[in-house]
């Protein structure tokens, strides 16, 4: 059965290009929709929950910033439209497994860095999308730049 609504996760830095081009690939290999999300993580959160001090501004940089360089990635790769690709506020695996089942998607696809050891208990996104997934879920690995 060909996937009909694929949907890839990027965080926007450089190492996302591969997991874009694999995605493409695939869709185009299906004939599937490809749609795109990038959660920006509410600062609060990566502090712990609990902050002293106002961070919308800085949270609005952010944001910003995000849809920038996903601006940018439209451009790039002219097979993603601009109204499927999604940035959300939010804690990546929730949000991704939300526009997953949302959109229908039957296959999500990310980055995966091969982590192990103490790295592994850090987390990885990868592997906390995996978790609980509505559908099936490609995990692209990422090789360091030497
Ligand atoms: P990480 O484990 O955080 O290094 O990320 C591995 C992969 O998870 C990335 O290549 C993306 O596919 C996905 N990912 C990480 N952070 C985000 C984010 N904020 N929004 C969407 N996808 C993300």
């Amino acid at each position: 059965m060909p996937y009909k609504h694929i949907l890839v996760a990027v965080d926007l830095t450089e190492e996302c290009d591969p997991v874009i081009k694999r995605a493409q690939e695939s869709a185009l290999a299906n004939g599937a929709i490809l749609s795109l999300v990038h959660i920006v993580e509410p600062m609060a959160m990566a502090f712990g929950g609990d902050v002293p001090m106002d961070l919308s501004q800085l949270q609005q940089q952010q944001f910003d910033q995000a849809k920038e360089r996903l601006d940018r990635l439209i451009l790039k790769y002219p097979h993603l439209k601009k109204e499927d690709c999604h940035l959300t506020y939010g804690q990546p695996r929730q949000e991704i497994h939300h526009l997953a089942k949302e959109k229908a998607c039957d296959l999500i696809v990310v980055g995966s860095h091969g982590r192990h050891g103490l790295a592994l208990l850090l987390g990885s996104t990868a592997n906390d999308v995996l978790h609980g997934a509505p559908c099936d879920v490609l995990a692209v690995k990422l090789v360091k730049a030497s």
